[in-house]
């Protein structure tokens, strides 16, 4: 899964580490009462706080410290007892406070990790170096007039998580994979929505390239802010690519920060890297160190919920599933649930093989996701179970559940109504087969004298007189004996 670039000195590799924000799941703001809703007119959600008014004093909100610590349990990460929250100095329009409040050397979470399930089955580790807890800043907008530019602070000290990953991937793909899963683990813990789009997860990366086999850290670029995980394979691709063209050329390359326009595929400079001492950062005088005590984390600890790897490896262990069906299923938290409810009293292989090449498929067609699903996850074994009990073929159940998907009828009532019952009766098969026989007396005898081949337009002649009702096990049976004789 590591992106190899040939060049004319040798083959290179990619070095990648990512450092993701995601909003932190709360009513309200890191360190004041204003709301975090999502799309409200601009600065309707700015406390005194947020506004950064002089001699405001900012109070700790203790519902995004539990669920700092409940994303650090959730990647098996340390929980520092004692952590500081620091100012981080700069100026931005967004930033009325001139200092973002942020955690620097004392971070609320240290090292952890998560696990990649790889398309290809693999699996791979990537290590995470520190989980720190910050304010959002508020944002500028450009685009409203053509001579002046506003400030929204609705976003202005929404609490962030900065998870941090040690430099540990290896390509694009990696990294990739490396979002989709930290995402789903957010989803599953709730304590970040993980939504791209709307901004709620957002990832810087960080790249650099060596030659394959050196175990050196050459100078990285950081790209900022990209907001899809295709933009975020699509930059790192460019960035990779532009750095080993430099050092074939003879040219080095300088730390710095970029972004990547979305438009032309390629990453530009935004500024020349700032090092930590550039922030020139120190403790919050307003706010003391944060001391949590170990009954605290544990409580928390007993509280989370089974999570994608746990899920994983009990649908395996215990259902019997395949790894990769697995990992499909887990991989977001509804479809886990729905496949859990509908696979209840069924064979859990069926209820993965239908949900993931025939309801997915429909979903996605519809461009709904399962929350939206106009039939319940029970209706849903409803129709495994009459595949199971042979009240209807898996053809059949196909044309069923395109039927459920349009109107979130029950399947026995569509079977019913358009009569699509399985038929099973040996004598009215029988009676089916002979006709089919006497009307091609010809290939009956082809048969008869060695061509086997022309077994398959026996059995579709027959699936056709029935409609495609007939048992087809039943079928192959009876058309066998009559044919031998
Ligand atoms: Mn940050």
């Amino acid at each position: 899964m590591s992106m190899i670039i040939k060049g004319n000195t040798g083959d290179w590799e990619v070095v990648i580490g990512l450092e993701v924000h995601a909003q932190i799941t709360s009513k309200s703001k890191l360190f004041s009462g204003a709301s975090t809703e999502f799309g409200s007119e601009a600065n309707m959600n700015v406390s005194l706080i947020d506004a950064a008014m002089p001699g405001m004093l900012p109070v700790l909100n203790e519902v995004c410290i539990r669920q700092a610590v409940k994303t650090g349990l959730g990647i098996n990460a340390k929980i520092n007892l004692r952590s500081i929250f620091d100012r981080k100095n700069y100026f931005y329009a967004d930033l009325p406070q001139g200092y973002q409040i942020s955690q620097f050397a004392d971070p609320i979470v240290g090292e952890g990790e998560i696990t990649l399930d790889m398309p290809d089955g693999s699996t791979r580790t990537i290590g995470v170096e520190r989980i720190h807890v910050e304010q959002d800043a508020g944002k500028s907008m450009h685009d409203q007039s053509p001579d002046s530019s506003f400030i929204d602070l609705n976003r202005s000290g929404i609490g962030l998580m900065e998870i941090v990953s040690k430099p540990d991937m290896r390509g694009p793909e990696e990294a990739a994979e490396y979002m989709k899963k930290l995402r789903s683990i957010v989803r599953y813990l709730d304590t970040c929505d993980g939504d791209m789009e709307k901004g709620s997860m957002r990832c810087d990366a960080n790249v650099s390239v060596r030659p394959v086999g050196s175990d050196e850290l050459r100078t990285r670029c950081e790209i900022k802010n990209l907001n899809s995980v295709k933009f975020l394979q699509a930059a790192i691709t460019y960035e990779a690519n532009r750095h080993v063209e430099a050092y074939e050329s003879g040219e080095e390359i300088d730390q710095e920060t970029r972004l990547f326009n979305t438009a032309t595929g390629e990453t530009r400079t935004m500024r020349s890297k700032e090092d930590a001492h550039d922030y020139r950062y120190f403790p919050d005088p307003d706010l003391l160190p944060l001391e949590l005590t170990q009954a605290y984390v544990d409580r928390i600890k007993e509280e989370l919920p089974e999570l994608p790897d746990q899920k994983k490896l009990r649908y395996i262990e215990a259902l019997g599933l395949p790894a990769y069906d697995a990992s499909v299923i887990v991989a977001d938290k509804d479809n886990a649930a729905f496949f859990e409810e509908a696979a209840k009293g069924h064979d859990a292989k069926l209820a993965s093989n239908w949900m993931m090449a025939e309801l997915f498929g429909r979903l996605n067609k519809q461009n709904i996701s399962i929350h939206q699903c106009p039939f319940t996850a029970q209706q849903f074994g409803d129709l495994l179970g009459l595949i199971e009990d042979n009240t209807i073929s898996g053809k059949i159940a196909k044309e069923v559940l395109d039927v459920m998907v349009e109107t979130g009828q029950d399947a026995a009532v569509i079977v019913e109504q358009k009569g699509l019952k399985q038929v099973t009766d040996t004598g009215a098969i029988e009676a089916m087969i002979d006709e089919v026989m006497s009307a091609n007396q010809d290939k009956v005898e082809q048969y008869r004298a060695g061509k086997d081949k022309l077994f398959g337009f026996f059995v579709g002649q027959v699936m056709k007189a029935s409609q495609g009702k007939a048992n087809p096990q039943a079928v192959n049976e009876i058309l066998k004996d009559k044919l031998a004789a």
